[in-house]
């Protein structure tokens, strides 16, 4: 918070005239501050008489027992017994964490009837798996997932915990995070490990993409983070990995819920899942309009792909919200994405950066999509995609 010294304050009022959000009034001689305050420190910097400060604390004390908090966890969410397919890819720079921290790589599993999910989550990589298989836990609630993922955690005390952006996780480990006092940064698009101290770099977009941040959080532990899935690569699966899997049964305490699940609705699978396609022919505003789509449905099927598109064109309702790609779409990383009439803007990048082959269509030679693409044609999208289906085909007739 922000920290007025009423002793120093000499009611210059210089603080009130560089605050950006009108959060400081001079009351009686004296700089008093309001609710808008955002703790950007303009004032601070400007007071001659150094009469502000910032305590960036939030009251909370740094904790005396770092030392003792170890091993990367990474939450795996399984559905109606499926292990859901971000938790092989958290378990993939999981792997990377924990060898940098020369520490154990744990899995968390909850859910009912799972299976061999166990071993899986051992081939792609985990030392040790925490199952919780329980009826209680067939169908997610809130309330229960987070006790019995709270209690384990403040029970083993790991240094890092991971989990996936998706529906579960954004929905309670957020509360995990609250019940065990550490922070959480949302939606990580890197994470490493700072070697001078071993503290978690948490890499995401800030500022509606426009830069990228990286947060630390050096006095609380454990150091948590959700990534979106198609984020993080998985490790193939290898039989031979060896680890050991420790079984919990759950408290009758810890299953008790406020919430009632009267019934659960599978939805019906989109037929537009962009991020399990191979290939992406992707549309931008380059189209032109609706119509543009036509062609890109045509390449599409020459290639057996699925089509994809920026916001500008989803926005613009050429195209459902399904397909679209970036920040505030789905992340894809298919085999190949062909980006036609796209500019490449950063919001757009971050959804498809790690597609293993990129390829761009458009007619701006200076277009920042050639600076992530493997391959480049600068022309007319309407000339390039005809002439490319025509080869495809000539390629597919011989
Ligand atoms: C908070 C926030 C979140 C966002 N999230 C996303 C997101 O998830 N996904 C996303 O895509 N965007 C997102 N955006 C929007 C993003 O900033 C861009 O505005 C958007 O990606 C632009 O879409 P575009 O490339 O289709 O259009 P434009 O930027 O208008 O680019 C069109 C391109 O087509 C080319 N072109 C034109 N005609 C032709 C032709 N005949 N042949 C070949 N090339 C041609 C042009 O040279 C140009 O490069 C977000 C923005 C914000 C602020």
């Amino acid at each position: 918070m922000l920290h007025i010294d009423e002793k120093l304050c000499i009611g210059c009022g210089i603080c009130e005239e560089q605050c950006p959000f009108g959060a400081i009034d001079i009351v009686d001689g004296l700089a008093v501050v309001g609710d808008t305050c955002n703790l950007c420190g303009a004032c601070v910097e400007a007071c001659d008489v150094e009469a502000l400060s910032i305590d960036d604390s939030g009251g909370r004390k740094a904790r005396d027992d770092l030392e003792s908090w170890s091993g990367i966890w990474v939450f795996c969410e399984t559905v109606r017994g499926e292990l859901a397919p971000v938790a092989t890819e958290l378990l993939g720079i999981g792997r990377t964490l924990a060898d940098d921290r020369k520490a154990q790589l744990s899995a968390v599993l909850l859910g009912y009837q799972t299976g061999e999910s166990a071993e899986k989550l051992i081939g792609h990589g985990a030392d040790k798996v925490y199952r919780v298989d329980d009826p209680a836990l067939e169908l997610f609630t809130d309330d229960i997932y987070e006790k019995i993922v709270s209690d384990l955690i403040l029970a083993h005390k790991p240094e890092v915990v991971l989990a996936g952006a998706t529906a579960i996780g954004r929905s309670f480990i957020p509360g995990v995070a609250t019940t065990v006092d550490a922070g959480l940064t949302a939606d990580c698009t890197r994470l490493e490990i700072r070697q001078e101290d071993g503290i978690l770099l948490q890499t995401r977009p800030a500022f509606g993409g426009n830069i990228m941040a990286t947060i630390i959080c050096p006095d609380t532990r454990p150091q948590m983070a959700t990534v979106r899935p198609k984020v993080m690569k998985a490790l193939d699966f290898d039989a031979r990995r060896r680890g050991e899997i420790i079984d919990i049964t759950p408290a009758p305490e810890q299953l008790i819920s406020r919430i009632e699940v009267l019934e659960s609705i599978s939805e019906q699978q989109s037929k537009v899942n962009i991020q399990e396609s191979d290939i992406l022919v992707s549309g931008g505003r380059g189209l032109e309009n609706e119509k543009g789509f036509e062609l890109l449905i045509k390449l599409a099927e020459s290639l057996g792909a699925k089509v994809s598109a920026s916001r500008a064109v989803v926005d613009a309702g050429w195209i459902p919200y399904p397909h679209q790609v970036g920040q505030t779409g789905k992340t894809v990383a298919p085999k190949l994405y062909i980006a036609c009439g796209i500019s490449g803007a950063i919001q757009h990048v971050a959804g498809m950066q790690s597609s293993e082959t990129i390829v761009a269509i458009n007619r701006d030679a200076e277009a920042p999509i050639f600076n992530v693409a493997d391959f480049g044609v600068v022309g007319d999208l309407y000339e390039v995609i005809p002439k490319l289906i025509d080869k495809i085909e000539e390629k597919r007739g011989q």
